[in-house]
């Protein structure tokens, strides 16, 4: 049973990493032993490690995901493949980390309506919006579904454009053992902030890639621009995934199959058992190109509802309440009409799904839902 007066938190990151207290603190204590705290062999185990994983040639660890993302632009650039201020295609209702990052790379972000069912890059709205300058289409795989990418790799072939992911909220999602998040189109990016699906205890990023050329000038222009001790060829930055944070993430990617498998198998519950006509559930075709970082469900008179969850005690969040072209930093897009976008940021609500939950807390939510 369920306590009334206990809340179920969305998130309990101190149980998720309480699974492994003792082995980060063996790991802690090499590194401490170590004497080497900044790009040691942690770093390059796991970016091995991951880059193996996502069936990747090439992963470099970053400061964070918007860095990754940041430096992927930033690498193209080098290699003169993308010019100052030319287009990218990003999907409207993103993260803003993720059109932040055009921003820095002195880039023109293009926002482009998501398909509602989904809520990634609707394919069906990318070519109106392509252009003479128009170089990258930018997905991403938003909650932790693949975006349709086939379809956007084939519109790139076409047009003669780089496709680069977003797959910060997407670790381990795969078409199947052989295509999987990181290795599905040009160059990606992840985040390993402490919430994702594969989730550091602090800040950390990476970059998948198979093409060398742009790992190289990636691991170069974060670290200072320097491919060579004292020889600087970019003007860099300093962006580098910590030590101690890679050999945390080494110990937590032996189990994210798991946690992922563990995250459908909860949304397979909530998708047949949640039966409410005022809650619309999420779609997903039930395969694994879903890891559910969240599981985002909609609501038409959202205030009230979330009084309910307070009501009854279920954790929530809003991925996000106000869409990006909405936001004060990004005014330059504010006479878009986005109705799509702008809709399911009135309407999104996040309930809880993670590794944690436990078959009563499950039934309550499911019967909670199922009451309101
Ligand atoms: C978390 C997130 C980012 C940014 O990652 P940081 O590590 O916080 O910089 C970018 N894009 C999306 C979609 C995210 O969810």
């Amino acid at each position: 049973m369920v306590n009334q007066h206990q809340t179920i938190p969305f998130l309990d990151l101190h149980k998720i990493n309480g699974r492994y207290q003792e082995v980060f603190k063996s790991c802690f204590s090499n590194f401490l032993d170590s004497g080497r705290y900044i790009n040691g062999s942690s770093l390059q185990e796991f970016e091995r490690a991951f880059a193996s994983f996502c069936g990747a040639d090439y992963c470099i660890g970053t400061g964070n995901g918007l860095d990754a993302l940041t430096l992927i632009l930033r690498g193209y650039m080098e290699l003169g493949e993308i010019n100052p201020g030319d287009e990218v295609i990003v999907a409207a209702n993103t993260f803003i980390a993720t059109i932040l990052s055009i921003k820095y790379a002195g880039l023109k972000p293009v926002l482009v309506e998501p398909d509602e069912k989904t809520f990634n890059l609707d394919v069906q709205q990318i070519e109106k919006h392509i252009t003479d300058t128009t170089k990258v289409i930018l997905p991403t795989h938003l909650y932790g579904q693949l975006a349709q990418i086939k379809e956007i790799n084939e519109i790139a072939k076409k047009k003669n454009l780089l496709v680069i992911s977003d797959a910060a909220q997407a670790h381990g999602a795969k078409i199947n053992n052989d295509h999987l998040a990181g290795n599905l189109c040009d160059a990606t990016s992840f985040s390993f902030y402490p919430t994702k699906n594969l989730g550091a205890l602090g800040d950390a990023g990476a970059v998948t890639t198979n093409n060398k050329k742009l790992a190289d000038i990636v691991k170069s222009i974060g670290n200072y621009g320097s491919p060579k001790k004292y020889r600087n060829d970019y003007l860099g930055v300093n962006s580098r995934l910590d030590e101690l944070q890679a050999g945390f993430l080494l110990e937590k990617l032996k189990d994210l199959e798991d946690d992922n498998r563990f995250r459908r198998k909860i949304a397979k519950r909530y998708l047949s058992e949640i039966k409410n006509t005022k809650i619309r559930l999420p779609f997903w075709d039930g395969l694994e190109n879903h890891v559910f970082h969240l599981f985002v469900i909609r609501v038409a008179n959202r205030s009230e509802f979330c009084e309910y969850l307070d009501e009854v005690g279920i954790g929530y969040l809003i991925h996000y309440p106000i869409p990006p072209h909405h936001q004060k930093a990004l005014i330059e897009f504010s006479d878009l009409s986005l109705p799509i976008t702008e809709k399911i940021h009135k309407e999104v609500v996040s309930i809880p799904i993670n590794i944690t939950l436990e078959n009563p807390q499950i039934d309550y939510i499911i019967s909670k839902l199922n009451q309101y």
